[in-house]
């Protein structure tokens, strides 16, 4: 079932929560709405779980009219960062539950619930009560609970914030595996990246209830469409400088006391000419080098930060700094000088005042 917010928008008071949003889920999609903390988008997802209204604006399910549909009438799924089970009833009979609100007989109630619990791996506690039941497990619980009533469509609050790091990176592939296997259209709503990028299809990013971007992880990464969306993708976080670009006998470069970064037409284009523009390069875009290189600039090893697959190497230069992600067996010591080459390829830039890019 395909999914429409249409110019959607929600008002606490003098509060803009949500600002006329407007974008389709496909049939079968996963998408992800990401931001920051208080960007809006419970607000967008409780809107669409129908547990708030919309302010104005509306919200289709399929060519279906939804805003003042009640909740229970929308054959939802939900999964909360907190697990929200039922704590007097076991877990069978938690996941049962809205199948009997739906009044589905008792016997495909039966087949079901044991069916989407071996899916789950939790057929061995069906008989325990949540609060004998580790963290992962009830949240296993709560998604079984979700997938069982087989619902049109599935809406996930930060279901894994709670777990510790190795059972949200676990939790996360198989979230991402069952709704891919059943083809449940999906909206994520997570504030990690990292979660957006491995998991969604497309991701909404929402900064203080206006949609920024709404395109695959891929084009959120590569080009991204303002400085916000750049700096917020992307881990570590792209680096920032402002330079002015120039052509010079057919080459752009970019420029500032100290650096001098050779860059692609295509990327140099726009932002020649204009003064002052922000560049931005990925810590993975960037090359360090003991020996001379063609286009490099001299700068000197600040810090070292083993990650374990790469040294994050912070590098400066006259009063400016770049990360770097460098290979370890380099083994850079600070203070070293060095020198360094930006790939002119993958250089963003940015208007300083719109914040827009450049490319
Ligand atoms: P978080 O990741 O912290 O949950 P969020 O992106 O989900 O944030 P929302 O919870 O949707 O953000 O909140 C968006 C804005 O609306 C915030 O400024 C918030 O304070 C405000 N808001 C949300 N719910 C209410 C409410 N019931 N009454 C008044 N203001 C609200």
């Amino acid at each position: 079932m395909n999914v429409t917010f249409e110019n959607l928008t929600k008002r606490f008071g003098d509060v803009v929560a949500v600002d006329n949003i407007s974008m389709e889920i496909k049939d079968g999609e996963f998408v992800a709405l990401l931001g920051p903390s208080g960007c809006g988008k419970t607000t967008t997802l409780l809107m669409t779980a129908g547990i708030y209204k919309p302010t104005s604006g509306a919200i289709r399910f399929g060519d279906r009219v939804m805003n003042h549909v009640q909740p229970k009438d929308r054959n939802i799924g939900m999964v909360f960062q907190s697990y929200a089970l039922y704590p007097h009833m076991t877990v069978y009979e938690n996941i049962v539950f809205p199948m009997k609100l739906k009044k589905v007989p008792k016997q495909m109630m039966d087949q079901r619930a044991r069916q989407v619990a071996d899916m789950m791996g939790i057929g061995h506690l069906l008989d325990r009560r949540p609060g004998q039941l580790s963290g992962g497990q009830q949240q296993r619980v709560a998604l079984g609970r979700a997938l069982a009533k087989e619902p049109d469509l599935l809406l996930f609050d930060e279901p894994l914030s709670n777990l510790d790091a190795r059972l949200r990176l676990s939790m996360r592939a198989e979230i991402k595996r069952l709704q891919l296997e059943l083809g449940i259209t999906s909206i994520y709503v997570t504030h990690d990246q990292v979660e957006a990028m491995t998991m969604a299809d497309r991701i909404a990013v929402i900064q203080n209830g206006i949609l920024q971007a709404y395109c695959s992880p891929d084009e959120l990464y590569d080009q991204p469409r303002t400085l916000f969306i750049a700096g917020f993708v992307g881990n570590p976080p792209m680096n920032f400088l402002d330079v002015t670009v120039v052509q010079e006998e057919g080459t752009y470069h970019a420029r500032r006391p100290g650096f001098d970064a050779t860059v692609t037409p295509s990327r140099g284009a726009k932002a020649a000419g204009r003064g002052e523009v922000i560049l931005g390069i990925r810590p993975e875009d960037i090359t360090v080098s003991r020996t001379a290189m063609p286009g490099a600039f001299q700068a000197e090893v600040y810090v070292v930060e083993p990650l374990g697959r790469d040294d994050l190497v912070t590098v400066r230069f006259d009063g400016a700094e770049l990360h770097v992600l460098v290979d370890p067996s380099m083994d850079l010591q600070m203070g070293e000088s060095v020198y360094v080459v930006l790939d002119g390829e993958r250089v963003q830039f940015f208007d300083p005042q719109t914040e827009k890019s450049l490319l």
